[in-house]
């Protein structure tokens, strides 16, 4: 490792646990660290759990990524999964939709967006001139939680820096978040969906929109027209990102 990049991960790992910085110093010099066996590590804060996932997704390729995620038992949600959901869709897109997790299909088929939501959505990306295959679907969590139930913080935390590297790799005019769970967690804050649609947010330099789930667009279809409006923003933006 070259040794600027030998600081950097030192450094960044000494912000965490002394015993953490202790092995990371002993792994950057190539020194395998066998721990005994009855040895318990001690617990993490969520705050430096979720830093340390982070500096491990931060350079991953997307097929590393891939293994990564189906790989994960960062949370409790891995106990009880059949499979993990990716995402999918055109890595390169210009368009990035966040929803909230998998449901009960969605776990079953590994793809977000399968259920009758999945038809909703379908039906958002018709109305403006997109495909399944010319977005790129995500979610805040690859993994379904029990019943449906809101994700919880900590799981959120834990799966944040999976959908960073996505958004990093995809690099996407705009992201679309669906519903109040999506918009909450990627824009770190408690209001409505109500109030935080109507105007352009920002996400690390990238244009953020929020609009209703498709879920509650089945329920409540009077408000087709305040998500149509939504989308109508959201080209805007990227038309006017692509003559930037
Ligand atoms: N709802 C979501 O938010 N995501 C899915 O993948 C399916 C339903």
């Amino acid at each position: 490792m070259a040794n600027s990049a030998l600081t950097l991960t030192i450094l960044a790992f000494s912000m965490i646990h002394p015993e953490h910085q202790r092995r990371a110093y002993l792994q950057a010099m190539g020194i395998d660290v066998w721990l005994p066996s009855t040895a318990t590590e001690p617990e993490l804060p969520a705050d430096e759990q979720a830093a340390a996932a982070a500096l491990s997704t931060e350079n991953l390729t997307w097929d590393e990524l891939r293994v990564c995620v189906s790989e994960c038992t960062r949370c409790e949600l891995s106990a009880n999964r059949t499979k993990t959901v990716f995402g999918v869709g055109n890595q390169s897109a210009d368009w990035m939709i966040v929803g909230e997790a998998p449901g009960a299909e969605e776990d079953r088929r590994g793809e977000p967006f399968v259920g009758r939501a999945g038809q909703m959505l379908d039906e958002m990306f018709r109305a403006i001139g997109q495909r399944r295959d010319t977005v790129f679907i995500a979610n805040i969590l690859k993994c379904r939680p029990p019943n449906n139930r809101d994700p919880k913080p900590g799981e959120a935390a834990q799966c944040r820096s999976y959908l960073e590297r996505q958004i990093a790799l995809v690099q996407p005019k705009i992201i679309l978040a669906v519903g109040k769970i999506a918009a909450q967690n990627l824009l770190g804050t408690h209001d409505t969906v109500g109030r935080m649609r109507g105007r352009p947010h920002d996400l690390n330099g990238i244009p953020l929109v929020v609009t209703y789930h498709p879920a509650y667009l089945l329920r409540s279809p009077s408000h087709k027209r305040d998500s149509w409006n939504d989308l109508c923003m959201a080209t805007r933006l990227v038309s006017e990102a692509a003559a930037a």
